[in-house]
């Protein structure tokens, strides 16, 4: 019996000894196992994190993307338009004293008046040129009244209405002339004086007019369709008019 207990006592001995090793090795272990789990899920976290910021930056890139896809969707139509007969202008003047003037004679469409129209367009860009520093800020501005003051000429001296370059410019310059003098217009186009013309733009059509209105003078030339040239061109109208009337009311 008492070998049995001793014995018992001994295997009791060796249980706890177990424990022991069981406490001192197999604890550490786990332990070191748990951390190492942890370890491996920060790693994830890092990773997640990473591919979290990744994703925003292509989120970023394809929004980006997406804006250059509409600006080139509207260039190509800008393009099938040019294409379709619809250009600005049939010549170009390359300042200082270059004019290159294309004219199409299996288009029966374009008449001899508008040849020489284009002729006398480009010949106003070289006679008003002063100086690459001294112009126009504006395509609207140094277009708008080049073509207004061609279809002048043009209709004073042959007795034509032409409509090839830039109709939807020169009809805004037009409705301005009903309220600014042609006199004023063609010194400062002469002249290229920016500051006079946003000065007298002001005047005539109430304070800030022009920088209220530049993205509209800016987003005309880039129109890529004529019904959205048509809406921009609206919208230019619709200011001008409206603080015509409110500066009358307060008149
Ligand atoms: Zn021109």
């Amino acid at each position: 019996m008492i070998k049995f207990s001793m014995t018992n006592q001994l295997l009791i001995n060796q249980i706890r000894n177990i424990k022991i090793v069981y406490q001192t090795e197999i604890i550490p272990y786990c332990i070191a196992r748990i951390y190492l789990v942890i370890f491996k899920l920060q790693d994830r976290e890092t990773e997640v994190a990473s591919l979290n910021k990744d994703l925003l930056a292509n989120q970023d890139k394809l929004k980006g993307y997406s804006d250059y896809y509409d600006f080139y969707v509207g260039l190509g139509q800008s393009l099938q338009l040019a294409q379709g007969g619809i250009p600005h202008e049939f010549g170009t003047f390359i300042p200082k004293d270059v004019i290159r003037i294309a004219f199409n004679t299996a288009d029966s469409s374009h008449t001899i008046a508008d040849y020489i129209e284009t002729l006398i367009h480009e010949y106003l860009h070289y006679a008003s040129y002063v100086s690459d520093d001294k112009k126009l800020s504006d395509v609207f501005f140094e277009e708008g009244l080049t073509e207004y003051f061609a279809r002048q000429i043009i209709k004073n001296d042959l007795d034509v209405s032409t409509n090839i370059g830039y109709p939807v410019f020169a009809k805004i310059i037009d409705q301005m002339t009903k309220r600014i003098s042609e006199s004023e217009l063609t010194d400062i186009y002469f002249s290229k004086d920016q500051v006079r013309l946003e000065q007298l733009l002001d005047r005539v059509y109430g304070e800030n007019f022009y920088k209220n209105t530049r993205i509209e003078f800016l987003n005309l030339q880039y129109a890529s369709s004529p019904d959205l040239a048509l809406k921009i061109a609206n919208e230019i109208m619709k200011k001008t008019w409206r603080q015509s009337v409110e500066r009358k009311k307060t008149c």
